[in-house]
């Protein structure tokens, strides 16, 4: 089975990694539906350009996934959706005892409900086309923790437990369910920690590469977009079909350590 024709949902895809995926599997012929909570020009001009380039048919859907009846909605919208690669995200740094509380429901909210309301409206959908996966950007530290990402660290362990749920509710049928861990891959989400820790730590921004990001990366180099979506396209692929309710991890070591 390839990708080819099928609808591909990607939450979280004007940018980076959702980005990066989106432009993998439209290289493999599937129909990407791209996803973010924003309505500029810009977005859909996005959608228009892998249209043109890879010969699919790209969509933007605008839809703001802190909210439970957008997730809902933007499957509707896309009317059919094969594969379903949630990824949108955000992050805040802080104490847990100087986390704000509306950052912690917001991260909940886009990083873990999201997730469950997108499957959820998803699911009727690939057993009704006999076909699905489920293919949810969860993290290194979805394995493992790191000091003052309390919210991050929580939706994305949470996001682990879901995907094997979901993995054991489908077993025996032809739709699996797993979760791409990566390490550090160099987006706007990551250089936007930059400036922030370098002023924590009193380092350069080269320093806080090296020396903080990728200090538990033992490759010392960031994933890539491009490689991340590689394994989503694998995981799409009748190789996969068996790899069902598991993690896979693109760290460059980090949880060997
Ligand atoms: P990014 O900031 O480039 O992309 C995040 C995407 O989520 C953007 O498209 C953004 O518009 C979207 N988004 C944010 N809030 C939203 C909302 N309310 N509704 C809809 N969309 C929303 O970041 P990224 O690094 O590409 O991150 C993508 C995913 O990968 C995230 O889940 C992140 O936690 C995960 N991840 C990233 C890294 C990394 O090093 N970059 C590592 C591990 C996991």
């Amino acid at each position: 089975m390839s990708v080819k024709g099928k609808t591909a949902v990607i939450t979280g895809s004007n940018s980076g990694i959702g980005l990066g995926i989106a432009q993998e599997l439209a290289q493999a012929g599937a129909n990407v539906v791209l996803n973010s909570y924003t309505d500029n020009k810009a977005d859909h001009a996005l959608a228009d350009e892998i249209s043109r380039v890879t010969n699919t048919k790209a969509r933007y859907i605008q839809a703001d996934l802190s909210k439970g009846d957008q997730a809902r909605a933007l499957i509707e919208q896309a009317g059919q959706v094969d594969i379903l690669i949630n990824n949108a995200g955000i992050q805040h740094v802080a104490p847990i005892d100087e986390f704000p509380a509306e950052k912690w429901d917001m991260i909940i909210a886009i990083m873990l409900s999201s997730v469950f309301h997108t499957t959820a409206a998803a699911i009727p959908m690939m057993r009704k086309a006999g076909w699905g996966r489920v293919i949810n950007i969860s993290s290194a530290h979805g394995l493992t923790a790191s000091p003052y990402k309390s919210a991050y660290v929580s939706a994305k362990h949470g996001v682990v437990g879901m995907t094997k749920v979901v993995a054991l509710e489908t077993a025996r049928e032809p739709i699996t369910a797993n979760a791409i861990c990566p390490g550090y891959v160099r987006t706007p989400l990551v250089e936007a920690q930059i400036p922030d820790t370098a002023k924590k730590y009193d380092m350069t921004e080269e320093e806080v590469i090296e020396k903080v990001l990728l200090e538990r990366q033992p490759s010392k180099e960031f994933a890539t977009t491009e490689q991340l979506g590689g394994v989503a396209a694998f995981l799409c692929s009748d190789a996969a079909a068996q790899i069902t309710g598991t993690t896979i991890s693109v760290d460059g070591g980090w949880t060997a350590l």
